[in-house]
């Protein structure tokens, strides 16, 4: 049960995760959640920052592509300035969404990793599609009002994964993967 909420590595911030790393473990596709993970809910057009990693990603030959549960047009509308591709209703927990990017970008599961700032969406969803997760913290504090109650049920969550995972901490880089 624990295991589903379990994430591969925890990382302090989105921009922390080195796309040299990402090559050196084989991904070809970063998957990442939108709101307080690539910007903060309250500002669409991203930062010099996330503009940066970008380029970085894209360097790299890395393909990044946001997997969200919001709908199309408010995707479209947050990422215009960022030129993302995006798989819209993702429903995460469920793992359609990555499975659906999965398909097209004709990458395995092992090639792609899911960026997200919550355990109880994010995270599920990559375990249940065998694509390692990566935890950040949030941008900046939702003033949503589901995300008001995962964070609440989250709490529980981590803690349990803290006392079965001690090693796993938020750290700035990937080199320490757990097991
Ligand atoms: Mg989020």
């Amino acid at each position: 049960m624990l295991a589903r909420f379990t994430p591969t590595w925890m990382i302090d911030a989105t921009y922390d995760i080195a796309p040299k790393e990402l090559k050196q473990l084989g991904i070809r596709v970063v998957l990442t959640d939108l709101d307080n993970t690539l910007i903060a809910w309250n500002n669409p057009y991203g930062t010099e920052e996330l503009r940066e990693w970008m380029t970085a990603l894209a360097r790299e030959n890395i393909r990044l592509v946001v997997v969200s549960n919001n709908s199309h047009q408010r995707i479209k509308k947050a990422v215009a300035s960022l030129q993302l591709p995006y798989i819209s209703r993702a429903l995460k927990p469920l793992s359609l969404g990555i499975r659906r990017a999965l398909k097209q970008y004709q990458v395995e599961a092992s090639e792609a990793v899911m960026v997200g700032d919550q355990l109880l969406t994010d995270v599920a969803a990559a375990n249940g599609s065998g694509v390692k997760s990566i935890l950040v913290r949030p941008i900046l504090p939702s003033d949503a009002w589901t995300t008001k109650f995962n964070r609440f049920a989250e709490k529980f969550v981590m803690r349990a994964i803290r006392h079965q995972h001690p090693e796993l901490n938020f750290r700035k880089d990937l080199m320490n993967e757990r097991d």
